[in-house]
């Protein structure tokens, strides 16, 4: 360990900071400087003991605090991440190696989050004893909504605060306890979390922070007895282990998972807006989303300008330090990350795919891969098959929308789409063809919280965000009784 790293040894449990019963650490790194930044704890099974203990305990004052309260926690969460902006936004760009400009958006992302799980807290009040139909004159019934219990949250690296925002919030709302566990990888802004968290007068126990890897914290939060509930985004690998733990016991999982996401562009589209939405669904944090549009389908007579105006585009984009203003994508998040994405690339050689990206100049330093576009790749490369992780995407001409739809829906995945059409009711005749939780038509990959995020097939189990969000962590009962 250098000297000047920060040593992150401790669980954040009952709103104390206590160290960690594992003595091992990985560094947590800047993925642009490729400098230590800290030291994190590996994390010890004792420690989730510890933590579902905590949140057990604090769970029933939890459960009948009054919606109308938690809506106001919820409420002091986002103002003291507002309070915090510049420094979180900073930490996040230099943790996960996003430009600053996007940390800023996660943000926005998160505060968003937060607030509108506040106002749906009050909505929950409001809703609670709502007479329904029994088809008896001589019956009543009501239905009322209590929260699931304690809850197990593990999330990834890609979007810090903002995947434990869209969990925590409607978690919290519903009236659950929390172990939340954030990634190894990127633990600094969550830290902050935990410090806003008891900043905002939450009693102990009812969020509770686990730093630590899959083995130390994640594994073992996942076969808890005490945990009623788990909610994880991460990969599909992890996701079905995390179910499999979950069968145990019968409880319940939400899994956000991977994609390979299709772009589909029609032949009467705007070709800059096309080379634009292709472009960020690709690019943005250097392509390290579940939802990057990996895949582009562009119809035949607009293939080839298509294709020059994206290579264009990505031999323009400035890569560099994330904190720098005019850096327009910074590296990977980790060595792991370039090396996976590296193979791919190499795999693409072997398998003699075409590229007319321009080589860029990459930065001296940082876990940089440089974005390319690969033409006409076949369906049943790996490349085309699987979820990459980085600015590679592969591409494919089509002879019609037909043609299009189908080898969209061609793939394990499902989580979302882009349609891009000179006429939006085309697009939305589309969209409603592909098998996918989000379809963007003509427009950006907008996530609001009042939305619904989530996939179809193999990228997951539920949806997040807008009321279902707030349902992944109620159970809803009904009462009935003889008419008053
Ligand atoms: P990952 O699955 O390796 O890790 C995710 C989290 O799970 C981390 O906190 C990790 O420590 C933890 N974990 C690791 N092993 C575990 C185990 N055995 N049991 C329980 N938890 C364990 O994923 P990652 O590399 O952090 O993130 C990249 C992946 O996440 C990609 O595949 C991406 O598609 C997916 N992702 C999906 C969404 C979505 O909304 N669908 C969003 C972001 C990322």
């Amino acid at each position: 360990m250098h000297a000047s790293t920060q040593l992150l040894n401790e669980q954040f449990i009952n709103n104390a900071w206590v160290p960690s019963l594992n003595k091992t650490h990985r560094p947590v790194l800047d993925p642009y400087r490729e400098t230590h930044i800290a030291e994190v704890t590996r994390g010890d099974p004792a420690d989730v003991d510890a933590a579902v203990a905590a949140a057990r305990r604090a769970l029933p004052a939890w459960r009948a605090t009054a919606e109308t309260r938690r809506s106001e926690y919820l409420k002091a969460i986002a103002a003291g991440l507002e309070s915090r902006r510049e420094a979180l936004a900073e930490l996040s760009s230099r943790n996960n190696g996003k430009p600053l400009a996007e940390a800023y958006q996660d943000l926005e992302d998160a505060i968003a989050c937060y607030r509108y799980y506040a106002g749906a807290a009050v909505a929950l009040r409001e809703r609670q004893g709502t007479v329904e139909d029994t088809g008896q004159p001589d019956l009543e019934a009501r239905r009322y909504w209590d929260s699931i219990g304690v809850v197990g949250l593990i999330t990834p690296w890609n979007f810090p605060l903002v995947s434990s925002a869209w969990k925590l919030a409607p978690a919290l709302a519903a009236g659950c306890t929390v172990v939340f566990k954030p990634s190894e990888i990127t633990p600094l802004p969550e830290r902050v979390l935990a410090e806003i968290v008891r900043e905002a007068g939450l009693p102990p126990g009812v969020f509770n922070l686990l730093q630590g890897d899959g083995e130390g914290i994640g594994a073992p939060l996942s076969r808890h007895p005490g945990i009623d509930k788990l909610s994880f985004t991460g990969s599909n690998p992890v996701g079905e282990a995390v179910m499999r733990a979950a069968a145990q016991g019968v409880r319940p999982v939400s899994l956000e998972l991977g994609g390979k996401s299709p772009i589909l562009v029609t032949e009467d589209a705007d070709l800059a807006l096309a080379r634009d939405l292709v472009m960020a669904g690709i690019c943005y944090n250097a392509g390290q989303m579940c939802s990057a549009t990996s895949r582009l389908l562009v119809h035949e007579r607009l293939a080839d300008d298509l294709y020059a105006a994206i290579d264009a585009a990505m031999a323009e984009l400035r890569l560099g330090d994330s904190l720098a203003a005019e850096t327009d994508m910074g590296p990977l998040v980790s060595a792991a990350q370039q090396e996976r994405v590296r193979g791919y690339v190499a795999l693409a050689e072997e398998e003699g795919l075409r590229s007319e990206t321009p080589a860029h100049a990459l930065p001296e330093h940082g876990f940089f891969v440089a974005p390319r576009l690969y033409r006409e790749v076949p369906t049943t490369s790996r490349l085309w098959r699987e979820e990459i992780f980085g600015p590679v995407l592969c591409a494919r001409r089509v002879a019609d929308d037909a043609e299009a739809i189908a080898l969209a829906n061609d793939s394990d995945f499902g989580l979302a789409a882009t349609v891009v059409a000179g006429d939006p009711d085309r697009a939305e005749a589309i969209a409603r063809q592909l098998e996918a939780g989000n379809v963007w038509c003509n427009g950006d990959q907008v996530a609001p919280p009042q939305g619904s995020w989530g996939g179809m097939k193999h990228s997951g189990i539920g949806r997040e965000l807008g009321q279902a969000g707030l349902e992944a962590y109620l159970e809803s009962k009904r009462i009935t009784r003889p008419a008053r």
